[in-house]
């Protein structure tokens, strides 16, 4: 079947993007018909290189400019960069790591393509990650004998979805505040950014995360499964979609962490 997408000339990079979850499973066998379909499948890093290059040369297909070290944008890179590997070429990042203000967030939110999490009244994601997650949602409430479903952090609220500017500024005046966020972009406080997001900075407004009360081992596997992950330390009911598998995250650079008996995937930066 790969040899088939291969030999014919009408199946366009789309087309072969959206057969790259059956790809991947491939890409670990080191077969020699596999290792062909990579030049034409999305991107795998080259494994000579060190987790750090291997997750930078990744990113660098989205993110046109790479931050130098030590800078603010290297900082929140290293905090919430993990969305940046997503290989699903229908889901958007944008330019840089940052929002200014309202209307630069708003700007990249109206280029989003979005989809409903099933169940809710205005929680939304990039598509892409809504399918997976209502897959992933879905998954669990068949599997579990009691029909529960993996529930919103709140309950059900916009909040935890995609975010405005706004709620992201409300929310990190909740915790933080200015001084801090000067320690922040300093490189001389980074325990913050488990808790908060700051102005302008948050994985939310992306569209591509997500809060959620996902205590139990199944509901996490579930998740895992449909390319959704853990990986922001220390910050527990937050969820990214990255769109791999598991055992892939570590050919893009991917460093398994588990604080407290939590599983994370966080940036090698
Ligand atoms: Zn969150």
């Amino acid at each position: 079947m790969v040899f088939t997408l291969v030999a014919s000339n009408e199946i366009s990079y789309h087309k072969l993007n959206k057969n790259f979850q059956q790809l991947k499973g491939c890409f670990n066998t080191n077969s020699l018909i596999c290792t062909d379909t990579i030049s034409v499948t999305p991107f795998i890093p080259n494994q000579q290189l060190n987790d750090q290059e291997r997750f930078l040369s990744t990113i660098a297909r989205k993110l046109p400019i790479i931050p130098q070290p030590g800078t603010f944008e290297y900082i929140l890179l290293r905090a919430y960069g993990a969305a940046f590997v997503n290989p699903d070429t229908e889901i958007k990042l944008p330019q840089k790591d940052i929002f200014a203000n309202e209307q630069e967030t708003q700007e990249f939110q109206d280029t989003l393509i979005m989809g409903q999490v099933d169940g809710t009244k205005d929680c939304y994601l990039q598509k892409s990650a809504a399918d997976a997650l209502n897959k992933a949602r879905s998954s669990y409430r068949g599997a579990s004998l009691t029909l529960q479903n993996i529930p919103l952090k709140s309950g059900y609220g916009s909040g935890d979805c995609t975010r405005s500017f706004a709620t992201n500024l409300r929310f990190w005046h909740k915790y933080a505040n200015n001084q801090i966020l000067a320690r922040v972009q300093q490189g001389k406080e980074t325990k913050i950014l488990g808790l908060v997001a700051p102005p302008g900075t948050s994985q939310h407004l992306w569209g591509l995360a997500i809060d959620l009360r996902a205590s139990n081992q199944r509901q996490k596997q579930a998740l895992n499964q449909n390319g959704w992950f853990q990986t922001v330390e220390n910050d527990i009911p937050h969820w990214t979609y990255i769109g791999l598998r598991e055992e892939n995250l570590s050919q893009f650079g991917f460093k398994n962490q588990v604080v407290r008996g939590i599983t994370y995937w966080v940036t090698p930066l």
